[in-house]
């Protein structure tokens, strides 16, 4: 039997690891084994491969390697990030402010903290965007932390996370800032020394490394308590022996990505401009904003057709797409409400990446319009 030809369009859910990644950890686990925090050679061997990550990524978001924590993903990065500094500054007030788009793991860290007695404050979308300013007028005396995302999961947003963490500062200096970079890192630039910024989560398989491996940057002297306890590794903010296999696919991955960021955004804008002339073309309404990151496109193929349907026609024909983000499966899709999406049901979400052909978007194409004919009367 020939297997059939597959057109991967659900980047921003998760990403084909990069040849770096996969030799990366292949070494890691083979010449590599150590317990990094073992007193011998192998320990400090594995140890090494560690700290290579870290400045590989310190050096991606200009920071200190030492700012570095690795996780288990972003779920735990954000996690960590949000109860932990909740946690440590917990005397000084009780207010938290984040958006009402922000990805479950941050929303459900909030609601673990609302039924510790905290105060969430969700800021909805204006117009469909987020300005500096709303987060800025949003705070106040009582506010400890502020978390917003980078760029929105479901239909790539954009957010003003620097220029509102400098507003912020400006008006309380001790509020802790907060950013889900998942869907920004290596697509947006980021850059911590001199930001506003204190806290940055990551996750390591948007980004062509392995599942099950992140980090969370902490700038220097902000405190964030432990919520996994332990041996005390990684400065006592994150027990547990780390994976140095996945840790060592994730500096690869960074490395290599940082290398080829300029060509591969460039990749995107033109396939993003491509699908969005076809899309046109073919009377299909795009529910991402025109200046939003060109890796994510969220389209309504037609009214008439529900999400979930269309995916699966789709899937027949070998092309992979999304119709909300992974973690949200099964669950009514609260951001594009929260956008002002017209057809939440019917909607899409298309995802580009380093290896995204022509010919997948051409097959995307074929589809919708075979989908639209077909689905439609039926
Ligand atoms: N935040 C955002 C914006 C995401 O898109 C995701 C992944 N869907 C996560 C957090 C969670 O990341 P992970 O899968 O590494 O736990």
């Amino acid at each position: 039997m020939t297997k059939q030809q597959e057109y991967y369009l659900d980047n921003a859910a998760t990403t084909i690891p990069c040849k770096e990644a996969v030799e990366a950890a292949c070494y890691a686990m083979t010449s590599c084994f150590g317990n990094p925090s073992s007193l011998h050679r192998k320990g400090f061997q594995a140890e090494q491969l560690l700290n290579q990550t870290r400045a590989t990524i310190a050096k991606a978001i200009v920071a200190d390697p030492r700012e570095i924590i690795f996780t288990s993903g972003a779920t735990e990065s954000n996690t960590l990030a949000i109860i932990g500094a909740a946690m440590a500054a917990k005397r000084r007030g009780h207010r938290i402010v984040t958006t009402t788009i922000e990805h479950p793991s941050v929303l459900a860290s909030m609601d673990y903290l609302a039924s510790e007695g905290f105060e969430i404050v969700c800021i909805p979308p204006k117009d469909g965007v987020y300005t500096a300013e709303q987060f800025a007028e949003a705070v106040d005396e009582h506010t400890i932390l502020v978390s917003m995302m980078l760029v929105n999961n479901e239909v790539g947003l954009i957010l003003p996370v620097f220029e509102a963490a400098k507003q912020i500062k400006r008006k309380y200096p001790n509020i802790i800032v907060h950013c889900d970079a998942v869907q920004g890192f290596m697509k947006v630039p980021v850059r911590m020394k001199d930001s506003s910024v204190d806290l940055l989560s990551f996750s390591g398989h948007k980004i062509y490394a392995p599942k099950g491996v992140g980090a969370l940057y902490i700038k220097r002297g902000v405190r964030v308590l432990p919520i996994i306890h332990g041996g005390g590794q990684q400065q006592g903010v994150r027990s547990g022996t780390e994976s140095v296999p996945l840790i060592a696919a994730l500096g690869a991955a960074v490395s290599a990505g940082m290398a080829t960021m300029p060509e591969d955004s460039s990749h995107a804008v033109g396939l993003n401009t491509m699908l969005r002339e076809r899309l046109k073309a073919l009377g299909m309404e795009i529910n991402s904003p025109a200046d939003g990151q060109p890796y994510i496109l969220n389209i309504c193929p037609s009214p008439n057709i529900r999400s979930e349907i269309m995916l699966h026609f789709l899937e027949e024909r070998g092309v992979y797409v999304s119709s909300g983000s992974a973690c949200s499966r099964g669950k009514k899709n609260y951001v594009l409400d929260e956008v002002g999406v017209n057809y939440p049901d019917s909607a899409i979400r298309v995802s580009l990446g380093r290896y995204t052909t022509k010919d997948d978007i051409e097959a995307l194409i074929t589809g919708l319009t075979e989908g639209v004919e077909r689905l439609a009367t039926t």
